[in-house]
């Protein structure tokens, strides 16, 4: 198989169609393990770059997650963050919002569970279902805000979130963080097979809910959505990643490449001593040495 991350990037250039990206890609039984081990290597390299990152505190990164359900989001956390150190990562799942999260402007909640830089966190959902669940659904029509805000047609309501989310998004990378946006790009059949395997294995019951049902006969609208969220907000400093995520394993390997490829980017190292604390150090080592 020769399917490359790059491949799935796009950074704003040319028109968005959400069609020409991949759910599923070609592949070989023989390779999986491959993938697999791969995988494995990134995992250890971020761990590495993410001590890095930790110890020098000047960047942050938040890794925001979306997708449709059943798209594999909760166990890419699983795996991909299986390495890393939790201390020095915040993890965010973003649900329906609380009245008090309501009553502030969409992205309040998005700055509240933002990682202090030296972090990374992870955002399970995000600020897009503000663009992406309430444009489906036009939840915003019931929403309490002044009429200059809301009594407008649903597509120019839109597309002022999307300029609101590319500026957030700007004013965060010209503050020392980065942001990577990893939508989980799953085919309609196979969320219909990860239903089927929810409802047939008890241990998996929980994770399925007849709200679950209603989205899914949205899809199409969803997929109109997506296209246009990401369509509108990706750009250089924060692009989107369309992973192809029909293939659990491959879809593991390229959100570790992509997060691997962020952190080397960003290049973490250890601060360095200056000399007179190196001296005052050796002094310590001496002292320790001679029994103090
Ligand atoms: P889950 O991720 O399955 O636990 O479900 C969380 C639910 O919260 C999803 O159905 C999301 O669409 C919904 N949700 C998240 N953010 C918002 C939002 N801003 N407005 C409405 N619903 C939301
Ligand atoms: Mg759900």
């Amino acid at each position: 198989m020769s399917f490359k991350l790059e491949e799935c990037v796009y950074r704003g250039e040319g028109k968005f169609c959400i069609s020409d990206y991949p759910t599923s890609v070609e592949v070989d039984k023989g390779e999986k393990e491959k993938y697999v081990q791969l995988t494995e290597e990134n995992t250890a390299r971020m761990a590495e770059l993410q001590d890095k990152l930790y110890a020098e505190a000047k960047e942050g990164v938040v890794i925001l997650i979306q997708a449709m359900d059943a798209a594999g989001k909760d166990s890419t956390i699983k795996h991909v963050m299986s390495g890393v150190n939790p201390q020095g990562c915040v993890v965010h799942s973003f649900k329906q919002p609380s009245h008090e999260e309501l009553a502030h402007s969409f992205l309040w909640r998005a700055m509240m569970h933002m990682p202090q830089r030296g972090y990374l966190g992870v955002f399970n959902r995000s600020y897009y279902e503000d663009v992406l669940v309430v444009r489906v659904h036009d939840l915003q029509r019931g929403y309490a805000m002044p009429s200059r805000c809301i009594d407008m047609d649903s597509g120019k309501f839109f597309e002022k979130r999307y300029r609101q989310i590319s500026d957030f998004e700007e004013y965060l990378w010209e503050n020392g963080y980065r942001v990577v946006k990893i939508f989980l790009n799953e085919g309609k059949e196979e969320q219909a097979k990860r239903f089927l395997a929810r409802i047939e294995d008890e241990s998996k019951n929980w994770k399925f809910s007849e709200a679950d049902m209603k989205e899914r006969a949205l899809w199409d609208e969803y997929q109109k959505a997506y296209e246009k969220a990401i369509g509108s907000t990706a750009s250089k400093h924060a692009p989107w990643y369309v992973i192809p995520a029909d293939q659990k394993w491959f879809a593991r390997y390229l959100v570790s490449e992509a997060i691997v490829g962020v952190l080397k980017d960003i290049d973490p190292r250890y601060p360095e001593m200056p000399a007179d604390q190196k001296a005052h150090l050796a002094s310590c080592k001496q002292q320790l040495e001679q029994g103090a």
